[in-house]
């Protein structure tokens, strides 16, 4: 297999270059890219069972897109994206958020601060009153 250079794998191992950048959020930015980047049948039956409703918004067609630049929910987090791009000099678009190196730790600060990706806390159940 040959591996192209512009493979989502590849900005992954850069990106765990970047200081301070944590696997986790490495591999994060790396999933949102390939979802965002269609490479095979795989991904796309993978894209298709992700195209449910947005959990924090409820709109419909949930994309990489959506998340990271339209969806009300995040806006308070995406201020603070869009205001460290534009002290860079930089374009909010997917093209640059994914792969811009200048922009992947600001970019895993906003996708942190959305808890869009930590697991979700189990509401508390109510105790049954003992008669
Ligand atoms: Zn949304």
């Amino acid at each position: 297999m040959k591996l192209d250079k512009s493979m989502p794998l590849n900005s992954f191992i850069k990106r765990l270059s970047t200081p301070n950048l944590s696997w986790n959020s490495a591999s994060l930015i790396s999933q949102l890219e390939i979802m965002h980047v269609p490479l095979n049948v795989h991904l796309k039956r993978f894209q298709r069972a992700d195209s449910a409703n947005c959990p924090a918004c409820g709109a419909r067609n949930k994309t990489v897109e959506h998340f990271l630049l339209v969806c009300p929910s995040y806006a308070r987090e995406r201020w603070k994206l869009r205001s460290e791009a534009s002290k860079l000099s930089k374009n909010m678009c997917i093209k640059t958020l994914l792969g811009d190196p200048d922009l992947t730790l600001p970019l895993a600060n906003f996708i942190d601060a959305t808890h869009r990706f930590k697991p979700i806390a189990k509401p508390d159940v109510p105790r049954r009153s003992m008669p």
